[in-house]
């Protein structure tokens, strides 16, 4: 059952050869091809990953071995690579291959991964259902009728079903967290400038940031070690080194304060979602945590400036795939404006139309000031309001999501209630935050409930360390959707 062993173990098993990192790589292949009605990945890349599955089986046996050597990985569609086409999810870059691989990419290689595909998203990471891809819904292996949540949605559904040990993600609003949750996987959003968005293409530069999605704390600080830390080719990335994976998990929960919002704990939320995080909080209350009551009075503006300051970065970072330097061509076109208009009324799709429209709203001339600035400064009321809460407490709590998993088609006639889903995790972007999203629980129809830990700017060892601590006396993080073990 090579599928169900952790990183760690994986890692054991390959340094001792009890199996060879291209017996792995055949049978996670197998998988996935067995379980492709998931629509979990747009590429997947046989021969690259036979042949770096070769190449780690060198090391090993010459005892050149790192951390993740042999271990085969997949990347969300957004990171660019080499070797295989990058799409986004989108039409407009069905036929895209970058010329070079996204740093994220670049480190994961180094450190020995074996890229095995890249998996399916919403179009340009806007969605939190994975329903906006040009390639089609991803189903969410607990329960097929199911959304497996969004962007990062084939990352997740393919962790969840154990097609891949451990797969990466990006996060703007929610898009690491959200599926982590609705797949029962430990999902981990570093602080904005952890990880390099060198390669990774940018829906909203100042929120973007990539991470990953995991079965367990332990494989999460496994993950982050390798893929973060201080890159050059990204201006904002913070030139501080990533702790080292001993020093990510061992924390003594004695005396760590936990802050819960009163706003995150509101009747909006489902009662077994409550249910199972109230249980978390005691678990880690017998732990030696302290639990202490906090205010976020500014949450609700969350969702409207969140709505405002990411279709305008979008907008503007999108205004590069013109049909000439980049994406989609349309054949329609007989005059340059017309090429334009035509490339991009073919490529993309209506959830990317409807933000490009709202950006290009809220930053023109006349709405500027009444929209785009005014987001701006509640960005900082928001940001602000954590600060204070932290004055009290070092990891503020609460659900991740309002409620378990949604069906397939729900809402996708009602932006606004996909919008919601947000709540609780789009604030933390607004503030550059590091969060990590882990499993509590199940409700009532078997469905995976997450918790969201949110830490200070550059803490995420209080994150993982706390989820690592939860996880050693727990088993929710080991539950695999019945039909995938
Ligand atoms: N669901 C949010 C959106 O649609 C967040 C997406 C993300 O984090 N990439 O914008």
């Amino acid at each position: 059952m090579l599928h169900l062993l952790s990183l760690k173990a994986l890692r054991e098993r390959l340094q001792k050869r009890e199996v060879s990192s291209v017996e792995l790589t055949k049978h996670f292949i197998d998988r996935i091809a067995k379980f492709s009605d998931l629509n979990a990945f747009i590429s997947v890349d046989e021969e690259g990953a036979l042949a770096s599955a070769e190449d780690a089986d060198k090391s090993l046996t010459k005892n050149e071995s790192g951390n993740l050597t042999g271990i085969p990985i997949a990347h969300k569609d957004i990171f660019c690579t080499k070797r295989l086409r990058t799409t986004c999810g989108s039409k407009m870059l069905s036929g895209f291959t970058a010329p070079y691989d996204a740093t994220v990419v670049q480190r994961l290689a180094n450190a020995g991964c074996v890229t095995i595909g890249k998996t399916n998203m919403d179009e340009f990471a806007m969605g939190s259902s994975n329903e906006t891809s040009f390639f089609g819904n991803v189903k969410n292996p607990w329960q097929t009728s199911r959304v497996p949540g969004g962007s990062s949605g084939g990352s997740a559904a393919s962790v969840a079903a154990r097609l891949i040990p451990a797969a990466t993600g990006t996060d703007t609003g929610g898009s690491i967290r959200q599926p982590a949750a609705f797949c029962g996987l430990t999902g981990l959003k570093p602080s904005y400038g952890r990880v390099s968005r060198y390669g990774m293409i940018a829906f909203a530069s100042s929120l973007d940031q990539g991470g990953p999605l995991t079965r367990s704390a332990e494989d999460s600080a496994i993950m982050f070690n390798a893929m973060g830390g201080f890159d050059p080719k990204d201006s904002t990335s913070i030139e501080r080194p990533i702790p080292s994976v001993n020093e990510l998990l061992d924390l003594d929960l004695r005396g760590l304060r936990l802050g819960l919002p009163t706003e995150f704990f509101d009747s909006s939320v489902d009662t077994a979602v409550l249910g199972s995080v109230r249980e978390a909080l005691q678990i880690l209350e017998k732990r030696g945590a302290q639990l202490v009551d906090v205010s976020l009075p500014n949450s609700a503006a969350g969702i409207p400036c969140y709505y405002v300051i990411a279709p305008a970065e979008a907008s503007s970072n999108l205004s590069r795939f013109d049909g000439v330097r980049f994406g989609h061509r349309s054949e329609q076109a007989d005059s340059l404006l017309d090429l334009y208009e035509c490339s991009r009324a073919e490529g993309f799709g209506e959830e990317v139309k409807r933000r490009i429209l709202i950006g290009t709203y809220v930053l023109s001339a006349g709405y500027y000031d009444a929209y785009y600035l005014k987001a701006q400064k509640i960005r900082r009321v928001i940001s602000d309001d954590f600060k204070k809460a932290f004055e009290k407490c070092d990891v503020i709590v609460g659900p991740t999501t309002p409620s378990t998993a949604f069906k397939i088609g729900e809402k996708t006639q009602d932006p606004v209630s996909m919008y919601l889903n947000d709540i609780f995790t789009n604030t933390v972007n607004l503030a550059g935050l590091p969060s990590l999203s882990m499993p509590v629980g199940l409700d009532g129809s078997g469905l995976p409930i997450g918790m969201q830990l949110i830490g200070r700017f550059m803490d995420e060892t209080s994150l993982i360390g706390t989820a690592h601590q939860f996880q050693l006396e727990t088993d929710w993080h080991e539950r695999c959707p019945e039909d995938f073990a």
